[in-house]
């Protein structure tokens, strides 16, 4: 079957809107610049560690992802986290325990009494977000400074890579700011939810697979109706009367194809040069979007040089720590193989907005000062027989300044050029469970207009010529 849509960007944006449309029995060809599919999540095994290059684990809610797994036949090789496993925060130079239930977040040695005592009259504070509100003015506005100081501060830098001053409230914390606009109370609001709606929303499973992440962008690249070109770059695309004309290379070869529908799941930068030529306007909003460059080192160690007891998700870190890590990921602690026996897996994540420098660093200069982070905190006596780092100079889009009104002004403007979606992480959440999620938004939008086609049309006008 000729394809019918082109998807250019083979990561977990493209890959997952080609499986939605499969899944509706359209045919997707995807062109993929790199030699595997991916993009930035890959799983490598080495030495007895497996470790991840981007994605380490995913946070799920959505009906989307457990649907997608069960057709992937993926179920078997999920590892969930233990929801027992303890969270720590940097608090006062120490790993400290944060609670996740209210009543045992307002008796914490974590924040002080008239930090509790803002947190109760929460339910009081009337509505108040002004457009494009910021994560700080938001948590400090509801919750009060402290909060925000302490935790979601550590939360929008250690995730996020972001800024808590600079990243929109509504783009970074949906589902928090949701309950403010509903409930008038983000604690009411969550109240409603789990107690009288008993909402799953309100709780989230959190795994990953046997063979680590990278398994299921290779179930997904592997399944029936997908085509998928690596090492071939779109280097044009232009407009033609009811189609699209993509021209690109394949190793090194020029090639060329006429779609009806085209998906462009590619960085914001490459977008904005492949649209610019058509709207100079798109372009400039596109390459508007800012990006932190992001690092994972992963240290390999033997658990009996650890100190203290690894009986935890791992533990983020607010800005005013002052430390050259963002957070810290136990992974060998979170699932199953991934040390070998009598090592621990630890995963720290660098750069972001706080520490952008540090990807130009050595990896033995990082390795110093992750350790140096590491030691007093963890109580650290050996050194790593296994170290790795992966650097991403383009990370995580930063969801800075007005941006829902910038993502309007681009949907407005891709409007106006039938056939044509973007779909990939600077737009709807940078997580797996939200590119699976806008992955099924785009492939049903697409879908509904390719049958309206073809109702209106000869079958054979539609497809590739
Ligand atoms: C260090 C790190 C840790 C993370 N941890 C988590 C986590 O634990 N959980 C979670 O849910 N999310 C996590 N994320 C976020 C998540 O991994 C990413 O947001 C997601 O993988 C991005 O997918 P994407 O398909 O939008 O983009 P990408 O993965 O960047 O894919 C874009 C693809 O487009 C291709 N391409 C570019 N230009 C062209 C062209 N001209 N022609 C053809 N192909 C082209 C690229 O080669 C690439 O394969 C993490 C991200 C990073 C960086």
């Amino acid at each position: 079957m000729k394809p019918q849509v082109l998807i250019v960007g083979g990561g977990i944006s493209g890959l997952s809107t080609a499986w939605w449309l499969a899944q509706q029995g359209v045919a997707v060809e995807i062109w993929e610049s790199a030699p595997r599919a991916g993009g930035k999540i890959r799983s490598h095994r080495e030495d007895g560690y497996l470790t991840e290059d981007a994605a380490a684990l995913l946070v799920n809610f959505r009906p989307q992802v457990d649907q997608m797994i069960t057709d992937l036949a993926l179920n078997r090789h999920k590892h969930l986290r233990d929801e027992n496993l303890k969270r720590y925060i940097v608090h006062h130079d120490r790993l400290t325990h944060v609670p996740m239930l209210l009543p045992a977040l307002l008796t914490s040695s974590l924040w002080s009494l008239p930090a509790k005592l803002r947190l109760m009259v929460e339910p009081f504070i009337p509505r108040g977000a002004h457009t494009g509100e910021s994560v700080s003015e938001f948590i400090r506005r509801r919750l009060g400074r402290e909060i925000l100081d302490t935790a979601m501060d550590a939360f929008v830098s250690g995730t996020l890579a972001s800024d808590p001053d600079l990243a929109e409230a509504q783009s970074v914390l949906p589902r928090l700011t949701a309950l403010e606009q509903r409930y008038g109370s983000l604690s009411m609001g969550m109240f409603i939810n789990r107690v009288v709606k008993r909402r799953r929303a309100n709780t989230a499973d959190t795994f990953s697979f046997t063979k680590g992440m990278e398994q299921l962008l290779q179930a997904l690249a592997n399944s029936p109706g997908i085509h998928i070109r690596t090492g071939t770059t779109a280097t044009r695309i232009q407009q033609e009367e009811d189609s699209w004309q993509v021209q690109g290379e394949t190793h090194g070869s020029p090639t060329e194809v006429r779609i009806p529908q085209l998906v462009l799941s590619t960085p914001a930068d490459t977008s904005s040069q492949l649209l610019y030529p058509m709207d100079a306007e798109l372009g400039e909003l596109l390459a508007g979007i800012e990006y932190a460059p992001v690092g994972v080192m992963h240290l390999g160690i033997a658990s009996s040089a650890i100190q203290h007891r690894l009986d935890g998700t791992g533990f983020l870190v607010a800005r005013h720590n002052r430390l050259a890590i963002n957070g810290n990921l136990w992974m060998s602690t979170l699932f199953p193989h991934r040390a070998p026996p009598g090592k621990a897996l630890l995963s720290s994540y660098l750069g972001g907005v706080r520490h952008p420098e540090q990807l130009q660093k050595s990896d033995e200069q990082l390795a110093d000062e992750v350790l140096d982070s590491l030691r007093p905190l963890m109580k650290i006596t050996g050194q790593p027989d296994y170290i790795r780092v992966r650097r991403h100079l383009q990370g995580l889009p930063l969801y800075h300044g007005q941006y829902r009104a910038r993502l309007a002004r681009i949907a407005s403007r891709v409007q106006a050029m039938p056939g044509l979606e973007l779909n990939a992480n600077y737009i709807g959440g940078v997580s797996v469970r939200e590119r699976i999620y806008q992955g099924q938004r785009t492939a049903q939008d697409i879908a509904a207009r390719l049958h309206c086609n073809t109702r209106n049309r000869h079958p054979q006008q539609i497809l590739v010529s």
